[in-house]
C-alpha cells in the first residue's frame, strides 16, 4: 500500500466480525470474560490490551513503516517508557533544543535515577561521536526542532548509532510520517505526541511509539503494561479517526506553511523566518533529502525585537488562536519567550535563537488568504 492508502486501511481489519461496522467500535471495557482461566479471545485486561487501542496501534505501525505500534496516555508517557529501557549509569546523547517537556522529563526525573544526559548541537551529525562513551545507550533527537525548525540528518545519525551499537529514537511529532519516516532512515524507535498532527483536531492528548525490531518491541510492550501509561479506548478511536485524514491535512498544512513563510519572508518588519522549505534555511539541503515537503510549522522574528511588540502582535490575531500546542486543523500562534520558554533565562534563550520577538505559528488548514490577511493586519 502507498502512504495515502495506509492512513485509511493500514493494519485494519477489512470488516468488523461482530456487525460489519466500518470503524472499529470503542471497546469501553476494562476486562473480558473468560470461559476457563486463560480462555479468552486475545484480550484479558485493558491495560494489557484493548481492541480499539490495538486497531490504532496497528495503524501507527503501518504509517511509520514499522512492525509494532504502542499507544500511550501522552507523548511524554511514551518517552518515559523508552527511558525505562535504561539503567543507572547509562548515558543519553540528545539535542540541545529539545521540546521543553522532554527536557524536563530527562533532567528533573530520570537524572535522579542515575541516567546521564549530554545535550549537544547536532546540525553537524559528526559532533555526536565525540560524546559517545562506553555507557551511551540511546541517542534521542527531534527534527524539525521546536521552535527554531533546525533539521538533523537522521540517516547520518543512525549510521553513528549503529556503529556504536546505540539505540536511536526520533521524536517525529513535527514532521509526521507523511513528511519523513525515520525507521526507513535507520532509527530504532519513532515517537509521536499524537496530540498534535496524528490526532489533528486538538481534542485529545496521546503518545505513540513505533518499532521494527521484535525484541525491542517486546521490551517496550512489557514496560507499557508494567508501568501502565496506556491510551484509553475513546482517545484511541479519536486518533485513529484523525490518522485517516492525515495525508489530506498535511498536504494543506504544507501548502499553507509555504504561503505563510513566503509572505513573512517578504514583509519589511520581519527579520528572520524559520521554515525548512526556504532556500536560505541553513539545513534546507538535508530537509530536501529526508522530507517529502516542509510542513506547517513556521517561526519568525521581527526587526523590532522586544516582548511588548510581540505580545501586541499575538493579541491582535483573529484567525490564529493564541495557544500552546500545534498540529490541529486550526491555526495557532505562540510566543515562546513568554509561554513555552518563559522559565529559561533571557540570555540562555537568546543563545539558542529564542529571541524576545520570536513567534511560532502552527499553520492550519484554513484558506491561506485569510491567514495571510490576519498576519498582515497584526503586523501592521
Ligand atoms: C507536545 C510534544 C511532546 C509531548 O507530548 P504530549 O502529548 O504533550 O505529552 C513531545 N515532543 C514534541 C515535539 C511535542 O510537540
Amino acid at each position: 500500500m502507498k502512504f495515502n492508502t495506509k492512513t485509511i486501511h493500514g493494519g485494519q481489519e477489512s470488516v468488523d466480525p461482530a456487525y460489519g461496522s466500518v470503524m472499529p467500535p470503542i471497546y469501553q471495557t476494562s476486562t473480558y470474560s473468560q470461559s476457563t482461566p486463560g480462555g479468552h479471545n486475545g484480550f484479558e485486561y485493558s491495560r494489557s490490551g484493548n481492541p480499539t487501542r490495538s486497531a490504532l496501534e496497528n495503524s501507527l505501525a503501518s504509517i511509520e513503516n514499522g512492525k509494532h505500534g504502542l499507544a500511550f496516555a501522552s507523548g511524554l508517557a511514551a518517552i518515559d517508557a523508552v527511558l525505562k529501557l535504561l539503567k543507572p549509569g547509562d548515558e543519553i546523547v540528545s539535542t540541545n533544543d529539545l521540546y521543553g517537556g522532554t527536557y524536563r522529563l530527562f533532567t528533573s526525573i530520570f537524572k535522579d535515577f542515575g541516567i546521564k544526559f549530554n545535550f549537544i548541537g547536532m546540525q553537524d551529525a559528526s559532533e555526536i561521536e565525540k560524546h559517545i562513551t562506553d555507557n551511551t545507550k540511546l541517542i534521542w533527537i527531534e527534527s524539525p526542532t521546536n521552535p527554531m525548525m533546525k533539521i538533523i540528518d537522521i540517516e547520518a545519525v543512525s549510521k553513528i548509532a549503529k556503529k556504536h551499537n546505540v539505540l536511536l529514537g526520533v521524536d517525529n511529532t513535527f514532521a509526521t510520517p507523511y513528511l519523513q519516516q525515520p525507521l526507513d532512515l535507520g532509527a530504532d524507535i519513532v515517537m509521536h505526541s499524537a496530540t498534535k498532527y496524528l490526532g489533528g483536531h486538538s481534542d485529545v492528548v496521546m503518545g505513540a511509539l513505533v518499532i521494527k525490531d521484535n525484541a525491542l518491541a517486546e521490551k517496550l510492550y512489557f514496560i507499557q503494561n508494567a508501568s501502565g501509561g496506556v491510551a484509553g479506548p475513546q482517545d484511541s478511536f479519536l486518533v485513529l479517526r484523525g490518522i485517516k485524514t492525515l495525508h489530506l491535512r498535511m498536504q494543506r498544512h504544507c501548502e499553507n506553511g509555504k504561503a505563510v513563510a513566503d509572505f513573512l519572508n517578504n514583509h519589511p518588519k520581519v527579520a528572520n523566518v524559520y521554515w525548512p522549505g526556504l532556500k536560505n534555511h541553513p539545513n534546507h539541503e538535508i530537509a530536501k533529502k529526508q522530507m517529502s515537503d516542509f510542513g506547517g510549522m513556521v517561526s519568525f522574528t521581527t526587526k523590532r525585537d522586544n516582548i511588548k511588540d510581540a505580545v501586541a502582535f499575538v493579541e491582535k490575531l483573529k484567525v490564529f488562536t493564541l495557544a500552546e500546542s500545534l498540529g490541529g486543523v486550526e491555526s495557532l500562534a505562540g510566543h515562546p519567550a513568554s509561554m513555552t520558554h518563559a522559565s529559561i533565562p533571557a540570555e540562555e534563550r537568546k543563545k539558542t535563537g529564542v529571541l524576545d520577538s520570536l513567534i511560532r505559528l502552527s499553520v492550519g488548514v484554513e484558506d491561506k488568504h485569510d491567514l495571510i490577511e490576519d498576519l498582515k493586519q497584526a503586523l501592521g
